[in-house]
């Protein structure tokens, strides 16, 4: 079977000489074509444009930013300053002039930020929260410790836990009513779990909650893996937080992408020192990189490859696989409220989770096999997770296939 082997899609052999081009454009993963890379729910590999963008900062223009007068400070502060509009950019922000974004170390960093520096101020005694208890810890701590700095100052605020759908993964959106009450004043959802791959369908939760509360979206699963569209009423949110690494950026980036209409703008306290400049220049080579190839043809792409290893998955004995049973971008009277990207977590019947890992490895396989950083997860119970983007391939997915049904 070749790697350049089409999806049985419309498009499928379009798609594939595109995707094969891409493939070429990441010299980690071409130069290995005895490993599959199946890990990039924790980083992305790099693209080539991303390097060279870097290397040619480096021997051209490095400086720091917002500091000096001469060309190579005003170079990398212009460069800077345009990558927070080349962001709004990026998410199709409908209003530019009055967003803001602000660079991070990546999606904890940035969730924290906006717990410490913009909720903590924002809420009083008596208010309430809704935050996650089932997704990243990332996206857990800061909002409890927002609490515990709040409680400190003798202002009590109650974390009530997003209800989840035990099957699926997803919330619980008609649960979701019964914590809801007049004194929600913020919710921070995900956009797609890390764990089962599944959109979270956050506009159920504005349904829910009305127009005037602001929710912070952990988008580190949805950037730079599917259309994330400021524009679409679906998506209505007041925070977007991502990491750049996981976006083909380098290590080290991330940004927070604040609405800065529900509520105080976002103003990060105090003096913020010398930015990731490199990493900013990553990032915005990898948000070119990104629009080029398509965030919608990355997303049929890997949605066709989650289709096929979850569907074919489920046939095999000894597998379960966790969140939504069936990948549901293969229906499409479901697709549109869930599916899908690019994640695909399981566990064997008999085989420990971490032994699994060694196992695939052994075949050339790279996956994430342990407790996931899921808030929660009992850390003895782990499971594997296959994680996708654009640089994978049929072949490798039937390689896989053919490995673990060896292990059935
Ligand atoms: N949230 C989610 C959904 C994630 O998948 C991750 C990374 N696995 C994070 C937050 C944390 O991202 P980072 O390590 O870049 O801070």
């Amino acid at each position: 079977m070749s790697a350049a082997q089409p999806l049985p899609t419309a498009d499928g052999e379009k798609d594939s000489l595109w995707q094969r081009e891409l493939r070429q454009q990441f010299p980690l993963v071409a130069g290995h074509p005895e490993l599959a890379y199946l890990d990039s729910a924790a980083t992305s590999q790099k693209p080539r444009a991303v390097l060279e963008a870097v290397q040619t900062y480096l021997t051209t223009s490095n400086a720091n930013a917002g500091r000096g007068t001469y060309p190579w400070a005003n170079r990398t502060t212009e460069l800077v300053e345009s990558t927070r509009e080349r962001v709004k950019e990026f998410l199709h922000d409908p209003e530019p002039g009055r967003s803001g974004v602000h660079f991070t170390s990546g999606t904890t960093e940035g969730l924290r930020t906006v717990a410490r520096d913009w909720l903590v101020p924002y809420l009083g005694d008596g208010d309430e929260i809704l935050v996650p208890f089932a997704d990243h810890r990332a996206h857990l701590e800061p909002w409890l410790e927002a609490q515990r700095l709040l409680a400190g100052r003798g202002i009590d605020v109650q974390v009530r836990a997003l209800p989840y759908q035990t099957v699926s993964g997803d919330y619980d959106h008609r649960a979701l009513g019964e914590v809801v009450g007049p004194r929600t004043r913020f919710v921070a959802a995900t956009h797609v779990h890390h764990v089962y791959g599944g959109d979270m369908n956050v506009h159920r939760i504005r349904a829910v909650v009305g127009p005037d509360v602001p929710i912070c979206l952990d988008a580190a699963q949805s950037v730079g893996h599917l259309p994330v569209r400021l524009d679409d009423p679906a998506l209505d949110v007041d925070f977007v937080v991502f990491s750049g690494h996981k976006a083909m950026a380098l290590p080290g980036t991330g940004a927070v992408w604040a609405r800065n209409t529900r509520g105080p703008a976002f103003r990060p306290d105090g003096w913020q020192g010398t930015p990731n400049t490199v990493g900013i220049v990553s990032l915005r080579a990898a948000l070119d990189w990104l629009d080029a190839a398509g965030p919608d043809r990355i997303a049929r792409w890997t949605a066709g490859l989650t289709t096929r290893l979850t569907d074919r998955l489920r046939h095999i004995g000894p597998y379960e696989l966790l969140g939504c049973p069936a990948s549901l971008a293969a229906d499409s009277a479901l697709a549109a409220s869930q599916r899908r990207h690019g994640i695909v977590t399981f566990r064997h019947r008999d085989i420990p989770s971490d032994d699994l890992g060694f196992i695939l490895f052994s075949h050339g396989f790279m996956v994430r096999a342990d407790s996931l950083c899921q808030a929660g997860a009992d850390p003895r119970e782990g499971s594997v997770r296959v994680s996708l983007h654009v640089y994978n391939t049929v072949e490798e997915i039937d390689r896989l296939l053919t490995v673990l049904a060896s292990l059935a």
